[in-house]
């Protein structure tokens, strides 16, 4: 039985090994919602969004990914514990018993494609065993025009089955679940988790590859938005410091929250056609763009309902990782296509559990190589005594696990294209102020938001031309006024009221830099180097 949703054409999947399924081809966002109801694998909230348990993983699983080892990649992956290798001969044995698990189930088929610029466009099918993985596709990749559909070749090929459980043993995976990359066959594995990031986040990997590879293309795990007066700015950060937040301004039209391309010819695309935020503590007065975006055709993950479909974002007795799905086009404020140019603004975002770094700094061409490649943010640990202290945390380029390159080959395309394209480079702390956590508290976003509308339309620059203070410990220009935000938050040594305590932070911070990035002095030059922490 093929149902063919409300597309005109229907496929067959016996070619990929795939035998004797029920096709559910390209089904609509309605479609995928009902099925997922009937099949009693989520409910729908009192906004009409679809709920879903993601199950045993409700993050991605970094140790669990790997990339195969063939002529395309051995010479040119960066092969450590975070591209690890993967041998084409298990990699075929495992992909023909997950075909053979999902031979003769019912399965969801979708085209879609990656990268809104139709000249680096990659065509995708998405084989999915649930229906809300295959409506999380319909979300967060591009979405072919039905004309489009109808001479459809697909490149890269994803299969999902959350259900199918590897054996360590017989297939070479360090555990159950895993997510392979084969660039030989264009094929992404992905079994044994249903959490959907890892659908997007192995097509992000594979351009990674590509793009900087074959197209002469950087791609940035960074969110993107352009003002009203056509200028571009984008957004690097680490998981949680506010890329989704950041990019959904309702005076800006948002670009994309997540994976970018920069070209060499000055525009930057966004690869995705949806966005997935974070949900925890949401509030419709600090985030009114993505709590309105929460209505039918968005999924939303692993959150706590009430019996009448009430969610509690402040409930986090799954995961703090609660998300939320949605078509970019759930945003009002949007670019169409999802494409700017060159961008006159870039923000590094750090959550600075410390409480160290300033709300926001401006950075010299060798500090923002540095802190490129550094990608520094902060984790909270808790411990069961209920003592908690943050822990540094270094990820290169703000993605590491999703960079199958060197991470200098990145940077050094990044920084070319600053130099050429002249842009400003600010360091923005979303983390903590007055104190590391624990003490102080998290900066107030109407505060961030501030100092980044003031950073973009020029009046911080205006406001401290030749007045910038630079952070004794980092070097870093620290503007002294900026409209909208008190005076004393800009200083987080003020902020904490205890020299002593924040210089000894401080300190320790610094030391962690320099540690982190003793692995890749031999790459850099004197100017990188230099611009790394004073002391
Ligand atoms: P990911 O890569 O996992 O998608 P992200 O960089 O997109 O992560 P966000 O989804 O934007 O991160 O998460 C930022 C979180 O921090 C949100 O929950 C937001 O409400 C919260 N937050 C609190 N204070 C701030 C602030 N000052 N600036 C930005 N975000 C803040
Ligand atoms: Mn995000």
């Amino acid at each position: 039985m093929v149902d063919n949703g409300n597309a005109t054409k229907s496929i067959s999947i016996e070619s990929y090994g795939i035998k004797n399924a029920t096709v559910k081809y390209q089904l609509t966002s309605e479609q995928l919602h009902e099925e997922t109801l009937q099949k009693n694998q989520g409910k729908e909230a009192n906004t009409g969004a679809l709920a879903v348990n993601t199950g045993e993983f409700t993050g991605r699983s970094p140790k669990d990914r790997f990339i195969v080892k063939d002529d395309i990649t051995k010479d040119r992956v960066w092969w450590g514990n975070i591209n690890i290798p993967f041998e084409p001969d298990a990699f075929d044995a495992l992909y023909n018993r997950i075909t053979d698990y999902l031979s003769g189930k019912e399965l969801y088929v979708r085209d879609s494609y990656a990268c809104a610029d139709p000249n680096y466009r990659l065509n995708i099918r998405v084989i999915t065993e649930y229906p809300w993985s295959n409506m999380f596709a319909y979300n967060m990749f591009l979405r072919p025009e039905e004309e489009e559909l109808k001479g459809f070749s697909p490149e890269w090929l994803v299969v999902n089955a959350p259900g199918f459980m590897a054996v360590p043993d017989r297939d070479g995976t360090r555990q159950h679940n895993f997510a392979i990359l084969n660039f030989t066959k264009k094929i992404a594995i992905i079994g044994g988790t249903g959490y959907t990031g890892e659908i997007k986040k192995g097509i992000f990997s594979a351009l990674n590859f590509i793009l900087p590879v074959f197209k002469n293309t950087l791609p940035m795990h960074c969110s993107a938005n352009v003002g009203e007066d056509g200028e571009t700015a984008i957004f690097f950060g680490l998981s949680g410091t506010g890329k989704t937040t950041l990019s959904a301004d309702p005076d800006r039209r948002l670009i994309g929250d997540d994976e970018h391309g920069w070209t060499a010819e000055n525009t930057v695309f966004n690869f995705e056609g949806g966005c997935y935020a974070k949900v925890i503590n949401l509030t419709e007065e600090n985030e009114p763009d993505i709590y309105r975006a929460i209505k039918p055709g968005a999924i939303l993950e692993n959150v706590i309902m009430d019996e009448k479909g009430e969610v509690d974002f402040a409930d986090i007795s799954i995961t703090q990782n609660t998300r939320v799905s949605y078509p970019i086009y759930h945003i009002d404020n949007i670019q169409v296509p999802s494409i700017g140019t060159n961008p006159k603004n870039i923000f590094f975002l750090t959550a600075d559990a410390f409480g160290v770094l300033p709300p926001i700094s401006k950075l010299t061409p060798g500090q923002a190589a540095y802190h490129f490649i550094s990608g520094y943010t902060a984790k909270v640990a808790g411990t069961e005594a209920g003592i908690t202290e943050p822990v540094p945390s270094f990820s290169a380029c703000f993605g590491a696990p999703f960079m199958p390159l060197h991470p200098t080959e990145y940077a050094e395309m990044l920084s070319k294209k600053m130099k050429d394209a002249g842009v400003h480079v600010w360091l923005v702390n979303t983390g903590w102020t007055g104190g590391p956590y624990g003490v102080g508290t998290r900066m107030k976003l109407k505060y961030t938001r501030a100092m980044i509308t003031a950073a973009l339309n020029g009046s911080l620059e205006a406001a401290n031309k030749d007045n910038y203070h630079v952070h004794s410990i980092f070097g870093v220009h620290q503007p002294r006024t900026c409209p909208n935000v008190p005076t004393d938050v800009l200083s987080p040594r003020q902020t904490w009221k205890n020299d002593e305590g924040y210089y000894k932070t401080a300190h320790k911070l610094a030391n962690s830099f320099k540690e982190n990035f003793k692995k890749f002095e031999e790459f850099a030059n004197a100017e990188i180097l230099a611009g790394g922490p004073l002391v």
